[in-house]
């Protein structure tokens, strides 16, 4: 398994590269919008603990235990997004949940994230070309969700033995130390999920992201060394 200091460096350069893809793209989100800020966004144990050092450096660790940070009572298991897509490319039907949780997130305060040098990149990836208060919808441009998609999954694959669930009930299993019991076993990249037409659009970031070094090791080769 990849040391966690190291995990912790991989994961900021991928931040980093998405970043830097996404400025690419003219996006409507500006500081304000939060119809994307709801309790269904899923990360890793990974970025979980960046979270945690975050709440615990600034003494905010107290607020996990308000009710808004309560699991829900009927949690169900869930298809991690490397099992989801297996199951996709191996022709096997998938059951979507059931019912998304659209509550605001605990960490939005006045429209604005609590959290935000520490969010997970499932918060990052959220965009849309026009603006979707109104609709609810998002309009992303063609190729994008593929390459936000593939680095959910690389994520997933480097945190190597860690959990992943809703942002909310891994931290309340990451603050009670019961993380076990609220997420999903994390599962290496089966595969990736980029249309033909859409490699050519996808593959500037994942190149660029491989070529990246960190710690003496192209990402590629750090991408191999988190196989189990
Ligand atoms: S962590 Fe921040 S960016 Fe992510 S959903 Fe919550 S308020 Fe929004």
């Amino acid at each position: 398994m990849i040391p966690r200091p190291i995990q912790h460096l991989l994961l900021a350069t991928l931040y980093d590269a998405f970043e830097q893809w996404a400025s690419t793209f003219t996006f409507a989100c500006r500081k304000g919008c939060a119809t994307c800020c709801t309790r269904s966004v899923t990360m890793t144990s990974l970025e979980g603990d960046g979270i945690m050092a975050f709440l615990a450096e600034a003494g905010r660790r107290s607020e996990l235990a308000a009710p808004a940070f309560q699991p829900a009572a009927n949690r169900r298991v869930q298809c991690t997004t490397n099992t989801f897509v297996g199951a996709h490319l191996r022709g096997e039907s998938v059951e979507e949940a059931e019912s998304w949780d659209l509550r605001p997130c605990p960490f939005l305060k006045e429209e604005s994230c609590g959290i935000y040098p520490v969010r997970p990149f499932g918060c990052r990836l959220f965009a849309s070309l026009d603006s979707c208060a109104a609709s609810g919808v998002a309009e992303m441009p063609p190729g994008y969700l593929a390459g936000a998609t593939a680095l959910l999954q690389y994520i997933e694959h480097l945190d190597n033995g860690g959990r992943w669930s809703t942002m909310v009930e891994l931290l309340a299993g990451l603050n009670t130390g019961q993380v076990d019991a609220y997420g999903e076993p994390t599962a290496p990249i089966p595969g990736l999920l980029i249309a033909p037409d859409e490699h050519s659009l996808v593959e500037p970031l994942l190149q660029g992201l491989h070529a990246r070094t960190v710690n003496g090791q192209s990402f590629a080769q750090w991408l191999q060394a988190a196989r189990p």
